[in-house]
């Protein structure tokens, strides 16, 4: 018996924090978490990488200047391993916002230093409406709806049992459409780099997906098989 979907209003937001300077760490926290997100704090890109792997955020508020491993490189490290992760960069100036655009590192926002909070919360929070246009965080997809925070899936209201696996998997492509991913990829993302699998596995994994799901995979409704390459999640207009 899996636990019930909680009230859509309980799941709240996850915030990572990525700052050295504590005390404008904790003024963005205490901005945030006024806004009624879970708000998670690291000191340095390496201390949130770590974190990152137990936890994974919905939206990462990262420092462009960090001792170690600064801004660019994290924000290189998570569009690569977390794309599904948003992420709002922190400038202290504006050359360092055109740097950051030059690159195309993407962020999906900047905020110039000193900032004000107000301003902070709501880029957060236009950020997170146009990944989740669903609200709360309930991802939805015609009648297919995926709750992130309690792993559950409900299609047409009705739940569809998932193993964790086949949940990373369903979500990893649902917060993904329109994108294409080989079999090596998803095994990288899904199962993890230490993971010396067959990329048949992955091809397992989308036919118990698609059985649960009823997606007819010679006309998918959700997921595309992309020939010679892998899959996609189908993008909606
Ligand atoms: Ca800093």
């Amino acid at each position: 018996m899996s636990d019930p979907i909680p009230d859509k209003k309980e799941i709240k937001a996850k915030i990572l924090v990525v700052e050295d300077e504590e005390p404008i760490r904790s003024f963005v926290r205490i901005n945030l978490e006024r806004s009624d997100f879970l708000v998670l704090e690291a000191a340095s890109g390496e201390e949130a990488l770590k974190l990152i792997k137990t936890t994974v955020p919905h939206l990462v508020v990262l420092d462009l200047k960090l001792p170690g491993m600064d801004g660019l490189q994290v924000c290189r490290v998570l569009r690569e391993e977390y794309p599904q992760v948003a992420i709002v960069m922190l400038t202290a100036r504006t050359q360092d916002m055109d740097k950051i655009k030059g690159l195309e590192m993407g962020a999906d926002d900047y905020v110039v230093k000193p900032f004000n909070p107000l301003e902070l919360v709501a880029r957060v929070k236009a950020v997170l409406r146009r990944l989740y246009p669903a609200k709360n965080f309930v991802l939805s997809c015609d009648d297919l709806e995926i709750f992130p925070a309690a792993r559950q899936v409900k299609k047409a209201g009705k739940q569809i049992e998932l193993t964790s696996r086949e949940f990373e998997l369903l979500y990893f492509l649902a917060r993904n459409p329109g994108r294409a991913f080989s079999r090596d990829e998803l095994l990288n993302h899904i199962w993890g780099k230490d993971y010396f699998g067959e990329p048949k596995a992955v091809d397992i994994y989308i036919h118990r997906l698609r059985s649960k799901l009823g997606d007819d995979p010679t006309a998918p409704s959700f997921i595309e098989t992309i020939w010679g390459l892998g899959y996609r999640w189908r993008e909606r207009e």
